[in-house]
């Protein structure tokens, strides 16, 4: 199983997050891409540079406008900044309504919806690639390997359509589901990140063609909030295929297994060709911003049972912060999964 990955990936530089309204160590750090590849390197999985594919696949899911805002917003916001700022929006529009401001910072609240994705000055070309990396592993799948990695970060599920959020520009699992869209007609996007995948929900909604699963806490009361309740099933042609697995805090493995087989069983009854997993790692019990409880063990489990699915299989890396364990539960998974479809290092 090939991986892909590309070190301009690591320019995104986030210093500040704020957590309940106090400032903290950013935890999407490129320490985590670094401990990943390196743990790839380790275990002999072929890690490759993806091609360049440019914008088309990006904006295949996303505004276009939106796509292009980022190419020179950092030089844009930093050129009026005072000394010190941060590239954060400090406005936002609320609802929708209105029109985009040509001021810098006004662009800013409008495309970007928190606090947590600042402009920093390599930002674009982190997110370009990170959105590349994604392609590169759907491109591995729609040619005939039986699965792929993409060592994609910054991460992407709460990219929505048209904004950031959540420490994601670009979807780059969306991305990847809409890329296997040229080779087949049924895809499923399977996330198991312990955030709601709101961004992609946003993006596949109204889809009949991607089925999107999720597995999150109650959005009611861990972020990122708003979506991912079970009775948000999709809309118009895509009513039926969004699904949202709602776990507890403080769920363990038992809880986190039975929504992925109830999940999996969702993605076979609609009849799924091709497969992309949003693999998210902070389902860990000791990742900074965990909810649940999986260890080691339960990483490799669930990765059997994906990869027991029999699917052509894309996987992108989302989250999973700098916890004790994020390098292990990244073996784990990855490892897992190689063996069990048959692929010896
Ligand atoms: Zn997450």
């Amino acid at each position: 199983m090939k991986a892909f990955f590309d070190p301009r990936q690591l320019g995104h530089n986030p210093e500040i997050y704020y957590r309940g309204g106090a400032p903290m160590e950013h935890p999407e750090q490129a320490e985590r891409a670094i401990l990943i590849r390196d743990m790839l390197l380790e275990n002999d999985f072929p890690v490759e540079a993806p091609a360049d594919y440019g914008t088309a696949p990006i904006k295949a899911v996303h505004d276009p406008d939106y796509v292009d805002f980022f190419k020179d917003a950092h030089t844009r916001f930093i050129a009026e900044a005072p000394e010190g700022a941060l590239g954060i929006p400090t406005r936002q529009p609320g609802s929708r309504r209105g029109r985009l401001p040509r001021d810098i910072n006004g662009a800013m609240g409008w495309w970007m919806t928190d606090t947590s994705t600042p402009l920093t000055p390599d930002t674009y070309e982190a997110i370009y690639w990170s959105a590349q990396t994604a392609v590169a592993a759907a491109e591995e799948v729609a040619s005939g390997a039986r699965a792929a990695y993409g060592l994609s970060r910054p991460p992407g599920h709460h990219a929505m359509r048209d904004c950031a959020n959540g420490f994601c520009f670009y979807n780059n699992a969306c991305i990847a589901a809409e890329h296997l869209r040229n080779t087949w007609q049924k895809v499923a996007l399977l996330d198991i990140d312990v955030h709601t995948g709101n961004g992609s929900m946003d993006i596949l909604y109204a889809r009949p063609d991607i089925f999107f699963c999720s597995l999150h806490p109650d959005p009611a009361v861990y972020p990122t909030f708003y979506l991912g309740y079970p009775d948000e099933t999709g809309e118009g042609e895509g009513l039926g295929m969004t699904r949202n697995e709602v776990l507890q805090i403080g769920d363990g493995e038992q809880e986190v297994l039975a929504a992925l087989e109830r999940g999996i069983g969702a993605i076979e009854d609609f009849g799924a060709q091709a497969l992309v997993v949003s693999l998210g790692l902070d389902m860990a019990t000791d990742d900074p911003l965990a909810a649940v409880n999986v260890h080691a063990g339960g990483f490799a489990q669930m990765a059997r049972r994906i990869a027991a699915m029999n699917l052509p299989t894309v996987l992108i890396q989302e989250g999973g912060y700098l916890g004790p364990s994020l390098k292990k539960n990244a073996e784990s998974f990855l490892t897992s999964f190689r063996k069990a479809i048959g692929e010896a290092p």
